[in-house]
């Protein structure tokens, strides 16, 4: 962990960041959680955005400094996001029409990334489309059809990961719920024990932060959750060595304990957002679900009103996100 200062903060500041977006987000927010909330939903989609652009290069081809939210992404404009968001979405969405009394429902989640792939969005996972045709076909759990099929080498994608963190907002003021719900929301697309622990300690984290857990507790403390199980020894090690010791950007780039390592050692080292997502996606790989995991995690500590304004701005359906980022902080402060 890092010794970055901590800022101030400003116990009676009022969700009131600096955007022109026509919903009611001025509720008093005396402790900031409401703030971090929806500074962790939007920062996700904002990390997906700033990296989509770089996506499986190596590190050595990523421009320094980094043109941020000024290249297109499949010939779309600057600030689009991809399927992290998109599935990041519906994550939201289910866990919003439920409200919070309710469990997260599984078979919602899968019939809305279901409703998604239908559209023929121009990015899709290769272990998500499986699992999902796997699902359409009808069978009773899809995505460990397609484990027990491909086997470990190739399972442990970040395909789960990288759309898990609204779940961890949600559930801020009850994390112990998390123990069940995160390697559940894994195993919709994601079998594989690491998927299910990246999702548990990354959920774990973000509740943390959106709580307004100090940043090097709420890491150490998610990470030690994580080490009984399936890869989170893996886990804890790779949080101090990915991006350094350790590539990201071979052949494994896609690996979901990247993506969970990347996001928690930028945020325990206490970078801010823009410094902390400029770094994640510097270092090449999956760039777009590195910086969309690290984008949720650093949110969730610094908040909407701590997103960098200019690229706020730049973002694809920035009001539609605001307005699902509210609601899921009601949910967060429950
Ligand atoms: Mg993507």
């Amino acid at each position: 962990m890092g010794a970055a200062a901590d800022e101030d903060v400003d116990e009676d500041e009022d969700v009131d960041a600096d955007v022109d977006v026509d919903v009611d987000v001025d509720v008093a927010d005396p402790h900031g959680t409401h703030d971090r909330a929806i500074g962790s939903y939007l920062g996700l989609a904002l990390g997906d955005a700033l990296g989509a652009p770089f996506e499986f290069r190596r590190r050595t081809a990523i421009p320094d400094p980094l043109p941020a939210f000024e290249l297109g992404w499949m010939g779309l404009p600057p600030g689009t996001w991809t399927d992290d968001t998109a599935m990041a979405r519906n994550v939201a969405r289910s866990l919003i029409e439920r409200g919070g009394n309710l469990d997260l429902d599984e078979d919602d989640v899968r019939r809305r990334h279901l409703a998604w792939l239908a559209t023929d969005p121009p990015d899709v996972g290769n272990q998500t489309r499986l699992a999902l045709q796997e699902a359409a076909r009808g069978a009773p759990e899809p995505a460990r059809a397609v484990f027990e099929r491909r086997g470990p080498e190739v399972s442990a994608g970040n395909g789960s990961v990288m759309c898990c963190a609204p779940l961890g907002i949600a559930r801020a003021g009850d994390p112990e719920r998390l123990h069940e719900e995160a390697p559940a929301l894994s195993a919709i697309t994601h079998w594989d024990g690491r998927c299910r622990t990246a999702c548990l300690v990354v959920t774990l984290a973000v509740a943390a932060l959106v709580r307004g857990v100090d940043h090097e507790r709420a890491v150490l403390d998610a990470i030690e959750a994580g080490l009984a199980h399936e890869g989170g020894e893996e886990l804890e090690f790779l949080v101090g060595e990915v991006g350094r010791t350790r590539a990201i950007d071979g052949p494994d780039m896609g690996f979901t304990l990247f993506a969970a390592a990347l996001g928690l050692r930028v945020v325990g080292e206490g970078l801010g957002v823009e410094a902390g997502l400029r770094e994640v996606v510097g270092l090449g790989g999956d760039t777009d679900t590195n910086a969309a995991v690290a984008g949720a995690l650093l949110g969730a500590r610094h908040g909407w009103s701590g997103l960098p304004a200019d690229w706020l701005e730049r973002l694809t359906e920035r009001e539609a996100l605001v307005e699902e980022g509210v609601a899921l902080a009601v949910l967060a402060a429950r």
